[in-house]
């Protein structure tokens, strides 16, 4: 079984210290993107490449808003939680589409959302079973903290890499 948890996930990858360091430029992204790799290819079995390619193309494009667009700079100094918790989200996002792509087909558990307002239409969803790929899924809504547990034989994660 896999889990797929997007809070532990951003606790992992992406948590705040390192997203703000990122942004204000202490921290080179291609350092930042690497650090986004190891513990995700073991996890899921993802593509190494394919996860620094994610990591590095969300990070950039907040970098350079943060560089080129005085309202994001801004953003930054006045209000940084927020600005990291779209970071997060979109990074979030981009590589829970990594993961729906490769497990496209098996069948998965809804797990709860932590967010302090919980979807009221994925809180029905909440133990029910679906398939991966099909209709609207934990974490396609921007923001949405719901998580899946992904029925996958073991064997089949040890593919790959
Ligand atoms: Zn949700």
């Amino acid at each position: 079984l896999i889990k797929y948890e997007p809070s532990k996930l951003i606790k992992k990858i992406a948590p705040e210290k390192k997203v703000k360091r990122l942004m204000s430029g202490n921290l080179t992204l291609k350092k930042a993107a690497l650090s986004f790799i190891d513990p995700l290819a073991e996890e899921f079995g993802l593509s190494k490449k394919r996860i620094a390619e994610v990591a590095l193309k969300t990070l950039k494009g907040y970098r350079n808003r943060v560089k080129s667009d005085s309202a994001t700079k801004g953003e930054l100094k006045a209000d940084p939680a927020q600005l990291i918790q779209r970071v997060q989200n979109e990074v979030v996002l981009q590589i829970g589409a990594e993961i729906k792509t490769k497990f496209e087909g098996e069948r998965y558990i809804w797990l709860p959302s932590d967010a302090e307002e919980p979807d009221p239409e994925h809180q029905l969803n909440y133990g029910r079973e679906f398939i991966v790929g099909d209709g609207e899924m934990p974490g396609d809504r921007y923001g949405c903290r719901c998580g899946m547990q992904i029925k996958v034989p073991e064997t089949q994660l040890n593919l790959g890499e």
